[in-house]
């Protein structure tokens, strides 16, 4: 399974159906502790952290499996492992861009090895000036959105807070939320189909950049771009769980 298999998956609600049952699902008969779900989020944490191999990461699984009592839920391959958490939303594409931020090389730019623009090449320089092909200089990850607010709609409490927007607007006249704003009125008289629907979709979006290396040396830089739901309730919008991570913009 490649980056763009793993962009396909998501969007079906059956599939995300079964990773409900896998978050009820227990590790083995008589684990009061971890859930099927639970464990794998716990590995797939650890080998992010740790930069394991995938080959690392499924040599794992199994030996995870055996050590395991039998009926034990543990995903006995990567491919498994990748299945249940795309479907969670943890599905990305890997574009690669201009490394002075002209274009994304995708659609007509998709083969290009220079930028149309500057000219620069998108392949990393090695010491001796020779292009390193398939080694990008910059590249943009992208979680796509949509299968992940298709998911949040399917929570009848989550629609709600989502469409909370549309009829708590402050009554004592004082700003408590971002539906209180000249800005956000704004938005209703430019675009008025847009403003009377409830289940409209606004987002904030923060970025900033830091050194992956923790080493003033390096070059890599790494830019996370988040988005807030400006939707829901004051109390819910700025909550992490409800922050989501589209791109992280990635220099080496
Ligand atoms: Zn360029």
């Amino acid at each position: 399974m490649d980056d763009n298999d793993l962009g396909n998956i998501g969007y079906d609600p059956y599939e995300f159906a079964n990773v409900i049952g896998d978050g009820e699902q227990t590790l083995h008969p008589g684990c009061s502790k971890y859930t099927k779900l639970s464990a794998l989020v716990k590995l797939y944490n650890l080998k992010a952290k740790h930069g394991m191999s995938d080959v690392c990461f499924t040599e794992l699984l199994i030996l995870q499996g055996d050590l395991l009592t039998e009926g034990n839920t543990i995903p006995f391959s990567m491919y498994e492992a990748k299945k249940t958490l795309s479907t969670l939303g943890t599905s990305y594409e890997k574009i690669h861009a201009c490394p002075n931020d002209c274009i994304l090389c995708m659609k007509d730019f998709g083969d290009s090895t220079n930028c149309p623009t500057c000219g620069i090449s998108r392949w990393k320089e090695c010491k001796d000036s020779i292009l390193k092909e398939d080694v990008p200089v910059k590249v943009v990850w992208h979680f796509p959105l949509i299968p992940r607010f298709k998911r949040m709609f399917q929570s009848r409490k989550t629609a709600k807070s989502l469409t909370w927007h549309a009829d708590k607007k402050s009554v004592d006249g004082h700003m408590s939320h971002p539906v209180d704003s000249l800005s956000w009125k704004l938005l209703d008289d430019k675009w008025p189909e847009f403003g009377k629907e409830p289940r409209n979709l606004r987002l904030a979006l923060s970025y900033d950049g830091f050194n992956p290396h923790s080493s003033f040396s390096s070059r890599s830089s790494c830019w996370p771009v988040i988005l807030v739901m400006y939707n829901l309730p004051p109390w819910l919008c700025m909550k992490q769980k409800f922050m989501m991570f589209d791109l992280i913009d990635f220099w080496s």
